[in-house]
């Protein structure tokens, strides 16, 4: 807020200072020439408009008041001129103390303006803005009080205001550039050639000097032109300077947005590398995992089988047996239980030996395997010479008949071991029932036990069977 107040009040002096300029430049024209007045006029237009082209350019309002500034200074020195030589005609000089002490005072008035929006610009100096502060007050005052003051008086308060904010100038210049801006030496230099100019010019109004006309108007020409050019360039290397680093800054930018772009795509590779890795190692453990539970498998099923005639062992009997029982109970089906038993085995092993024992109970075991047709039929090594037959879904008939069958093959059967031929015969015990929850769990097997022992005491190589009776049947 602050700050757009001071450019509003900032922009209603630069439009006054441009009125009161055109108006005082405008009324006064004569239609006389010279050459040392074309010069000089030419120069102050020169510029005017390259101020005025700069600010076209770069939209830097110092730039109009430097404008204003450089067209009131030259109309201030075109006046001392006209007052000092006799032979100096100017279009643009208007006689009358009160004139001079206006353009003195408006010219000071601009350069002040003209430093305070440098300041602004360029470096953070408060001493320098206060000091540029007190200065345009005391010219305000002065301007003022040049209405109430004599016209001779008038004269030497013009020309004592020219020096001292001349002087101030060259000052504020010098220390401009003792704090290291550039600009502020030819500020200085350019000041101070106006100076020694104005000095000469009284010098030689007063006749205390002789010098030809066009070397004072050369001189004021001069001074005039540099201060402006210096301002001018110097504006004109600060937007090329704000310009480069703009560039410089977007380059950064850009390089930063590079840098952040191939972050990102590492990042993504990266996470890409992991996912993949991940989706590997998921594989490899569900490999893993499918194999080790395929092992644990092939371990359970090598549990479950009985090592000299790899058909299923007791322990997996007692399972099946129970689950059977179950399934008979729930779908209310036949279950056979067979238990079978080669006969006088122990004479087998003494007159043969254990290896051919051995070898007999697997033919046992082959024989009765093959023997079973339904897929649910299982046979297992119940213990030593000993099977016990599963036979699901087979009523009592059925069961004898295959038993039976089993029996009269292993009977008929002359095993080859190790070039002596063995026989032997089985004795086989069948116990059926559908399966009741009423029934203890070994009720059946017992059964099947019994028709054996049966079976034995009643001469063996035999078969028989009976249904399980309750005792509310
Ligand atoms: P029976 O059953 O007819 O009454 O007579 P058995 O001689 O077969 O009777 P028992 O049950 O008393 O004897 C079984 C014999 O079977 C005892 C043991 O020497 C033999 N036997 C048990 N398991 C094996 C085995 O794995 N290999 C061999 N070679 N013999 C076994
Ligand atoms: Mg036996
Ligand atoms: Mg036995």
């Amino acid at each position: 807020m602050a700050a757009n107040k001071v450019l509003t009040i900032r922009h209603i002096l630069l439009v006054v200072f441009t009125l009161l300029a055109i108006a005082t430049a405008t009324s006064h024209i004569s239609n006389t020439a010279h050459f040392d007045t074309g010069l000089l006029t030419g120069l102050i237009g020169l510029i005017a408009t390259a101020n005025l082209i700069a600010y076209a350019l770069t939209r830097t309002h110092i730039f109009i008041s430097n404008s204003l500034f450089g067209l009131l200074l030259g109309l201030t020195l075109n006046h001392y001129l006209a007052i000092s030589l006799t032979d100096y005609q100017s279009p643009f000089f208007w006689s009358g103390e009160h004139h001079l002490s206006l353009l003195v005072h408006l010219t000071m008035g601009l350069a002040l303006l003209s430093c305070e929006l440098w300041l602004r610009t360029t470096l953070s100096s408060p001493r320098s803005s206060v000091a540029i502060r007190l200065a345009a007050a005391v010219l305000a005052i002065s301007l003022i009080a040049g209405i109430a003051l004599a016209e001779q008086t008038l004269l030497w308060q013009s020309a004592s205001v020219f020096v001292i904010y001349t002087l101030f100038n060259v000052v504020f210049g010098l220390s401009l550039w003792r704090q290291g801006t550039r600009v502020g030496l030819s500020y200085c230099l350019g000041w101070g050639l106006i100076l020694v100019t104005w000095l000469l010019l009284i010098l030689v109004s007063l006749e205390q000097l002789k010098l030809a006309p066009t070397v004072l108007v050369l001189g004021c020409a001069l001074s005039l032109g540099w201060l402006a050019l210096s301002f001018i360039i110097d504006r004109i290397q600060k937007h090329q300077a704000a310009m480069l680093l703009t560039i410089s800054d977007l380059e950064l930018a850009l390089e930063a947005c590079q840098q952040q772009t191939e972050q990102f795509v590492q990042q993504e590779d990266e996470t890409e590398q992991l996912e993949y890795k991940v989706q590997e190692r998921t594989l490899e453990l569900e490999i893993a995992l499918r194999e080790l539970s395929e092992k644990n498998q092939e371990l359970e099923e090598k549990n479950t089988l009985d090592a000299l005639t790899e058909i299923r062992n007791r322990s997996y009997f007692d399972k099946k047996y129970l689950a059977e029982l179950r399934r008979s109970r729930r779908e209310q089906t036949q279950l056979s239980i067979v238990m079978l038993d080669i006969d006088h085995f122990k004479q087998v092993n003494d007159n043969y030996g254990h290896l051919v024992g051995d070898e007999c109970i697997k033919t046992v075991a082959d024989m009765i395997t093959q023997a079973l047709k339904r897929p649910s039929d299982e046979v297992c090594r119940y213990g030593g010479e000993e099977f016990a037959i599963i036979l699901p879904n087979t009523d009592l008939k059925g069961a004898i008949t295959l038993v039976e069958n089993i029996r009269a093959t292993i009977a008929d059967a002359q095993i080859d071991v190790e070039s002596s031929q063995v026989s032997f015969t089985v004795s086989a015990g069948i116990a059926t029932t559908i399966a009741s929850l009423t029934d203890e769990d070994e009720a059946l097997l017992s059964l099947a036990d019994k028709q054996l022992y049966k079976a034995k005491e009643t001469g063996r190589n035999k078969v028989l069977g009976s249904e399980l009776t309750r005792p509310t049947e």
